[in-house]
């Protein structure tokens, strides 16, 4: 049996011994595609740069590939799209540059690219529509082109679980419509993806399941349909038997 791509245990994530993800577990499993949701501060950034050692954890497991985390060495099969300005620093390079480095681990320092390695960053390149910008300075790029960049070098790795931390948040529409379809393409080619994302809107159709955290805790993890009843559910408790103040407000008799 494979093991999962990701599975945490108990897991504990903080900063000076202040626990911000609280005890949880979550598994990840080859092909799904979830949306990581939750309220400013819950934790969802944490959560996700925890998986990659680089938030102290503070207790519980992870484990990659069926790896412990600190042991784990095959780093492009699970590859990560950070938030933000990450490509301050990188601002004279192209992007086919920058996408080829998502290829260094994958050969030793001193083997030249290869013709296949060309080909898959080639082919990152084109996936996220930046074909006719490859040999563009990344600082000529959008935010929303940027954005693409970072996920071509990701997808050049050829990982197994892409992780993105709100890979829509401060881009156009329009652009939020390109991220949307690179992630359906790539949903359709088989790759699993964890989306920290305030936008499940646009992802719609492309997410197999939903994780909502809340002050730390996982307080929903299922498939979208029991999503929807969950959202339901909160908007008028009282269908479902729950007590809600502004119906009990009612039926005081106002
Ligand atoms: P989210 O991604 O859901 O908005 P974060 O994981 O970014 O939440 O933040 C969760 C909590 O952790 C917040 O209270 C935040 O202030 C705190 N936090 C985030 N990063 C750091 C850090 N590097 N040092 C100390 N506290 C942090």
């Amino acid at each position: 049996m494979t093991p999962p791509l990701v599975q945490t245990r108990g897991l504990s994530l903080g900063y000076d011994d202040h626990a911000v993800v609280d005890h949880v577990d979550l598994t990840i499993e080859a092909g799904e595609v979830i949306a990581l949701l939750g309220p400013n501060g819950s934790g969802k950034s944490t959560l996700v740069r925890g998986l990659f050692g680089l938030v102290p954890r503070l207790g519980g497991s992870i484990e990659l590939c069926g790896v412990e985390q600190s042991q784990f060495t095959e780093h492009t099969r699970i590859g990560y799209v950070p938030q933000r300005h990450s490509l301050a620093q990188a601002v004279r390079s192209t992007v086919a540059e920058i996408v080829a480095a998502g290829r260094l681990p994958h050969r030793p320092w001193w083997r030249p690219a290869s013709a296949d390695d060309r080909q898959r960053v080639a082919a990152a390149i084109d996936l996220v529509g930046l074909g006719d910008r490859a040999h563009a300075e990344v600082s000529t790029l959008s935010g929303g082109q940027q954005r693409r960049t970072l996920i071509a070098r990701a997808l050049a790795g050829d990982p197994d679980l892409l992780v993105m931390d709100e890979p829509t948040a401060g881009v156009d529409h329009a652009n939020q419509l390109v991220l949307a379809d690179v992630i359906a393409r790539l949903a359709a080619n088989g790759t699993a993806m964890l989306v920290v994302t305030h936008e499940l809107d646009v992802l719609a159709g492309v997410v197999t399941r939903i994780v909502c955290l809340d002050g730390g805790h996982i307080d929903f993890d299922g498939d979208p349909e029991a999503y929807a009843a969950h959202l339901a559910e909160a908007d008028h408790p009282h269908i479902h038997g729950g007590h809600h103040h502004d119906h009990d407000h009612a039926a005081g008799g106002h």
